[in-house]
């Protein structure tokens, strides 16, 4: 109860702090979606990566990007975040990085690994990378089935202790998505995590959203849900690094237990992305239409279009969906998280505030 009255007091303020953001928006995250090719082929891939081509923004597009932001976000510089994609697969990747790099940016990375020889982690720490957020979807046999590639796991695993050993880098972290099957394997990964160097493991449930669609039947359940968040709980207690991501607000009694920070969705108001055919939107989990995204670099300057749209993002969004609008959690909330949000008829499809 104690902790409840704490979270309550806590998510009042973060509501008037949510507020002030949709007027005053403030850049702190720029995603870089430099390519979308892979070299795996998840089954729960959010940007249906390889079932979809565009062009890609060449490596001097890329760099003018930075000099805008540089020049436009003078003083207050965001956090450049390459993904993909595999971002290691774009031709320049280690020229553009050193560009990054040089240019002031502190830079961070999602990546699968599969290519990270000892080669390539010295050279990530000759750019400067400082975080990185690798996945293990499961133990060996499921890693592999669930991301269409023979023997990625043990690849990712030696990608990931090459990176541990350049002992240079501020957070590693390994990122899971589990699912309906493979919570049972928790346990497991458990004491594999424990035998890796890590900064952070972190545990999200699978969303619907991307080719996760396409197979309803590994769909977490409520129970499950419930399940992963206990799994944390106790993990946390026991003081291993695994936390839950940003996805959703998990209600008074949970907010703070199972992550480190409370939940506000940043999407459109600190978190902005550039996707590999120059379309600006706000956070890549979101998926792309004509609401969503919010003009392109190839015409209009980054700054100017931040500055001017991201309309659909920066509103109380409690205030437009029934449900949410009747919800005694939508001052701690705010509507629950964009990437979960009908865009076209205003609802919220996710919330698990209650389970
Ligand atoms: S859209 Fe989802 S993943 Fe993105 S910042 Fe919001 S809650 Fe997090
Ligand atoms: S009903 Fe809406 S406002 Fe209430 S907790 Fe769920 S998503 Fe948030």
């Amino acid at each position: 109860m104690e902790i409840e009255k704490l979270n309550e007091k806590y998510l009042r303020k973060l509501n008037v702090y949510r507020k002030k953001l949709y007027k005053e928006p403030t850049l702190r995250q720029l995603f870089f979606e430099l390519t979308l090719r892979c070299n795996e082929k998840c089954w729960h891939c959010g940007s249906r990566c390889n079932d979809v081509c565009s062009e890609e923004l060449d490596i001097e597009t890329w760099k003018a990007i930075v000099d805008q932001v540089k020049e436009d976000f003078e003083g207050k510089l965001p956090q450049i975040n390459i993904t993909g994609g595999e971002p290691l697969l774009y031709p320049g990747f280690e020229e553009f990085m050193e560009y990054v790099h040089s240019s002031g940016f502190r830079w961070g990375m999602t990546s699968n690994a599969l290519n990270i020889t000892p080669e390539i982690a010295e050279m990530l720490e000759r750019t400067g990378m400082a975080t990185i957020s690798v996945s293990i979807d499961g133990v060996e046999s499921t890693h592999d089935r669930l991301r269409g590639v023979r023997g990625a796991y043990k690849r990712t695993m030696k990608g990931i202790q090459n990176l541990i050993d350049r002992q240079c880098f501020e957070h590693i972290m390994v990122t899971t998505v589990v699912n309906h099957e493979t919570l049972a394997e928790l346990d497991e990964l458990y004491e594999i995590m424990c035998g890796l160097d890590i900064d952070s493991w972190r545990i999200i449930g699978v969303e619907p959203i991307g080719r996760a669609l396409d197979r309803p039947e590994l769909a977490m359940t409520d129970e499950d849900q419930s399940r992963l968040f206990e799994f944390i709980e106790s993990k946390r207690r026991e003081d291993m690094p695994v936390t839950y991501g940003c996805s959703h607000f998990l209600g008074l009694k949970r907010e703070l237990s199972v992550r480190n920070f409370y939940f506000l969705c940043q999407a459109g108001v600190k978190t902005a992305s550039i996707m590999s055919n120059g379309d600006v939107g706000a956070c890549l989990d979101i998926e792309r239409n004509h609401i969503t995204v919010q003009g392109n670099i190839k015409e209009r300057r980054f700054s100017e279009i931040w500055k001017n749209e991201f309309k659909a993002f920066r509103y109380d969004r409690s205030e437009a969906d029934e449900k949410c609008r009747a919800c005694g959690n939508r001052e701690y909330c705010g509507g629950g998280a964009c990437h979960t949000w009908d865009f076209e008829a205003k609802k919220q499809r996710v919330c698990i505030a209650d389970i």
